[in-house]
């Protein structure tokens, strides 16, 4: 017989069935054995009785989490047995069959329940025993919802999903880059993306107008409890927009997004509220203000007119946000020639919701001049503005379109539709704020010989 989904039994009354999966809890009641049964798609109870002699006898060593298959009859409960909590609650499995796939160690923590009391690091060493709980499993049915909401919307608007590389070369976007040394070509190192910054503005030069891509960024930034070394973006460029043209798709998809997926919950105002950085800062001390009114909404907003460049530690310029973004345009003389620099607002736009920034993007340099100029005012000698950058300089002399576009966190804005106070909570294998993942126990060495063979040598630790 073929093994059918649990939540499929509802229709199979007094009829054979076979189930499979793990046992939430086992319990006697005289000489009954109950059984709660557990897979994908719901929860069944399982009867045993002393009559059918050999199931029973297997029934006896049955404990939680182990995995097995039941055959048997779907049977009405008693009424007084009815259980309408759960969608299986008027039914039960009177079982003539067991078979144990696999037994199991008792679990190092409940399941049951939202898990919060349990210590963070014991559940993320145990992070497939974790994923059992059912507001875990949610989350991750959710992002997936989420995430296939965005695409097909993008894609009915002619956008075209492009993956780009993840080994590549390092893209400044503000934060350190993961590297990765090269065997072959020995001293040499390639870098993981901190997102598709230089990939998605060459798609445009080769013109895929639209592209976007759900897609894996890299920051090796240091500990911050709510940040993942690796994260999940929305990332999206068009070519021939100006702000507005960015603006007015990406609000809509959010209201859509919203109003498809989570109908009950309420927009606190459309169209966005827009507010200036200078605004934020003077009237709410933060470029991400948290709006709500009540602290149930949804309060996006968009914060504009950043400005382009600010002073470092060391009181050289360097940008705000991110050094491919074209000035606004009543700024691009001063961009070309070098002046007025603390005056010069850039094209950013951030999308905010009840105060976290869960997107941000611009409308960027298309002229190889006038990105020229942006690293000249950060300091950068000829040299190196070829070394790092000629590639982009070079792409931009051979007809580029007039670009823009947006990348959105996708762990926080999953996060906040979840209501979850954690990006952890909705990522399947997240590490900790020391970018440490318990489970697989990384980083870790790596063994003499790979070593060698990178020609890598590794500064012994000061005890
Ligand atoms: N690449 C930028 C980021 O990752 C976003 C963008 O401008 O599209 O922050």
């Amino acid at each position: 017989m073929k093994r059918i989904w649990i939540k499929d039994t509802i229709k199979k009354k007094s009829e054979k069935v076979k189930v499979s999966g793990w046992i939430s809890s086992v319990r006697s009641h005289g000489k009954i054995i109950f059984a709660d049964l557990r897979d994908f798609s719901g929860s069944l109870q399982l009867v045993f009785v002393p009559s059918d002699k050999e199931t029973y006898e297997k029934a006896k060593r049955i404990r939680s989490e182990w995995v097995v298959e039941v055959g048997g009859k779907i049977s009405e409960r008693p009424e007084n047995m009815f259980n309408d909590k759960i969608e299986t609650g008027r039914i039960e499995l009177s079982a003539d069959n067991l078979n144990i796939l696999s037994e199991a160690e008792n679990i190092p923590f409940s399941i049951e329940g939202l898990g919060f009391d349990i210590s963070e690091e014991k559940r993320m060493k145990y992070r497939y025993i974790d994923l059992r709980r059912e507001r875990l499993k949610k989350n991750l049915i959710e992002r997936q919802k989420i995430i296939q909401f965005i695409r097909s919307y993008l894609q009915e608007r002619s956008f075209v999903e492009v993956e780009t590389p993840i080994i590549t070369k390092s893209t400044p976007e503000g934060a350190r880059d993961f590297v990765i040394p090269s065997r072959i070509q020995k001293g040499k190192f390639y870098a993981l993306p901190q997102s598709p910054q230089q990939y998605k503005q060459l798609l445009q030069v080769a013109g895929i107008e639209r592209y976007f891509q759900i897609a894996r960024c890299f920051r090796d930034e240091d500990p911050r409890a709510d940040r993942q070394a690796e994260f999940t973006q929305l990332d999206l460029e068009m070519s021939f927009v100006e702000q507005e043209d960015v603006i007015s798709l990406i609000e809509p998809l959010l209201i859509e997004l919203v109003k498809n997926l989570y109908p009950e919950k309420n927009i606190q105002e459309v169209p966005f509220p827009r507010i200036s950085y200078q605004e934020a800062m003077e009237k709410y001390k933060t470029d991400r203000p948290d709006l709500r009114k009540s602290p149930e909404n949804l309060a996006f907003c968009w914060v504009l007119d950043f400005p382009f460049f600010e002073k470092d530690e060391n009181k050289k310029w360097t940008f705000t946000h991110n050094p491919f973004s074209a000035p606004k345009p009543e700024f691009m003389e001063d961009l070309l020639g070098k002046r007025n620099i603390e005056k010069i607002l850039t094209t950013q736009y951030d999308v905010v919701l009840n105060g976290y920034e869960i997107g941000g993007g611009s409308i960027r340099n298309h002229k190889p001049e006038a990105l020229k100029a942006v690293f000249e005012i950060m300091g950068y000698k000829e040299s190196e503005i070829k070394d790092k950058f000629g590639h982009m300089l070079e792409a931009f002399a051979y007809g580029a379109p007039p670009h823009g576009g947006i990348a959105w966190g996708m762990d926080r804005l999953i996060a906040l539709l979840m209501g979850e106070q954690n990006i952890r909570e909705v990522i399947a294998f997240p590490k900790t704020g020391d970018s440490r993942d318990l489970m697989m126990g990384s980083p870790d060495e790596i063994s003499p010989k790979q070593l060698k063979e990178l020609g890598i040598k590794v500064e012994k630790k000061k005890k």
